[in-house]
C-alpha cells in the first residue's frame, strides 16, 4: 500500500509576539494561511517496524532530525504500531526560508501514516502530538487558515480569505529562528498587528483590509539584518503588490496580489534580483489532502 500527501507552505499574515515565558518559548499569537507550494510525501507500508525516510534535497537530514521521521517515531511509540514505513519527501518548498516546510512535512506524514497504520486518530489527536514536533506542526496538521496561540500550539481553524495570487521571493541567505527570536527586544516591540482586524478582514473575505492588516514583529529583527529582504519588500511594492510582508522569522518575503495581470510584473521584477520566486494561489481552505 502506497499512498502520497501534499505538504502545503505556510504564510504568516500576523505575527506577534506578547511575551517571553519562563519555558524560554514566546508566548505568539499568528494568523497563518496555506499557499499553492507543496512538498509531497509518499509513504509506502513496511510489514517490519523499520523507518526508510529518502528526500529529494540532498542538504535536509534523513535521520532522526527530519521533522517527518520523528512524526513516524512517535506514532510508533506512543500507539504500539509494529509496521513501519518507507517514506519519501519530494522538496519544493525552501529549506529555513519561514514556510514552515519541515512542520508541513511532519504534519502530511501525521496525517498519511494515521491511515497507513489504520490508526484512526482525529485531526485533534494529530495536532497534540505534533506539538511534541514543533510549534507549527499542529497548524499544519489542520492545514486551511487558523489562528495559533501559544507557542504556536493553541490552533482555532478560520474561514477561507479572499482569494489572491501569492508571490514568494526567497534571498539566499540563511536565518535561523532562534537566532531571530534571541535578538527581538519584546518590550521594545515597534508596531504590533491587529490581530482583531485581521480576523475580521479574513471573516469578511476582505481582501484590502486583509493586505492593510499584514504585520509580523519579527520583520524589525530580519530587516534591520539583512538590507536585501528590505529591498525585496520595496521592490515588491514598487512593481504592484497589494501587500507584502516577511514570513515567519525569514528571510521569503510574500506578495499579495488581486489582479493576476500584476502578478507577472513582480515576478519578473523579482527573478532580476533573487533566484528563487513563487507565483502561486493562496489556498486558504482545509485543503489537507491525501492524493491516492
Ligand atoms: P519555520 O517557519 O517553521 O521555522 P522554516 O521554513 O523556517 O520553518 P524548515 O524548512 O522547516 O524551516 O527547516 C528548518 C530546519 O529543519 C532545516 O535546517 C532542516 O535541517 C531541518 N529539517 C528537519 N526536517 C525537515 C524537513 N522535512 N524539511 C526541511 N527541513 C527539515
Amino acid at each position: 500500500m502506497r499512498i502520497s500527501v501534499k505538504a502545503p507552505a505556510k504564510i504568516n499574515l500576523t505575527l506577534d509576539v506578547l511575551s517571553k515565558r519562563a519555558d524560554g518559548y514566546h508566548e505568539v499569537e499568528m494568523v497563518m494561511t496555506t499557499v499553492d507550494l507543496a512538498d509531497r510525501v509518499d509513504l509506502t507500508l513496511l510489514e517490519s517496524d523499520e523507518i526508510h525516510l529518502d528526500c529529494s534535497a540532498s542538504f535536509v537530514p534523513v535521520d532522526e532530525r527530519n521533522h517527518a521521521y520523528k512524526a513516524a517515531k512517535l506514532l510508533q511509540e506512543r500507539y504500539g504500531v509494529q509496521k513501519g514505513v518507507r517514506m519519501y519527501i519530494d522538496k519544493q518548498i525552501p529549506v529555513a526560508a519561514g514556510l514552515g516546510g519541515g512542520s508541513s512535512d511532519a504534519a502530511a506524514a501525521l496525517r498519511g501514516l494515521n491511515m497507513l497504520w489504520g490508526l484512526d486518530l482525529s485531526l485533534d489527536e494529530l495536532a497534540s502530538i505534533g506539538a511534541e514536533i514543533g510549534s507549527d506542526v499542529p497548524f499544519c496538521v489542520y492545514g486551511g487558515t487558523a489562528f495559533a496561540q501559544g507557542r504556536g500550539e493553541i490552533v482555532t481553524p478560520l474561514g477561507t480569505p479572499a482569494p489572491c495570487w501569492v508571490v514568494l521571493a526567497k534571498p539566499s541567505i540563511g536565518v535561523s529562528t532562534a537566532d531571530v527570536y534571541g535578538n527581538l527586544r519584546v518590550d521594545k516591540i515597534g508596531e504590533h498587528p491587529q490581530t482583531e482586524v485581521m480576523l475580521q478582514a479574513i471573516e469578511a473575505q476582505d481582501f484590502w483590509l486583509m493586505c492593510h492588516s499584514l504585520c509580523n514583529v519579527l520583520e524589525e529583527v530580519t530587516l534591520s539584518r539583512y538590507a536585501q529582504v528590505r529591498q525585496i519588500k520595496e521592490l515588491m511594492v514598487e512593481s504592484g503588490a497589494d501587500g507584502v510582508l516577511m514570513s515567519g522569522s525569514g528571510p521569503t518575503v510574500f506578495a499579495l496580489v488581486q489582479k493576476q495581470a500584476r502578478v507577472q510584473r513582480i515576478y519578473n521584477a523579482l527573478r532580476g534580483f533573487v533566484k528563487e520566486v513563487y507565483a502561486v494561489r493562496m489556498l486558504g481552505g482545509s485543503e489537507a489532502e491525501v492524493l491516492a
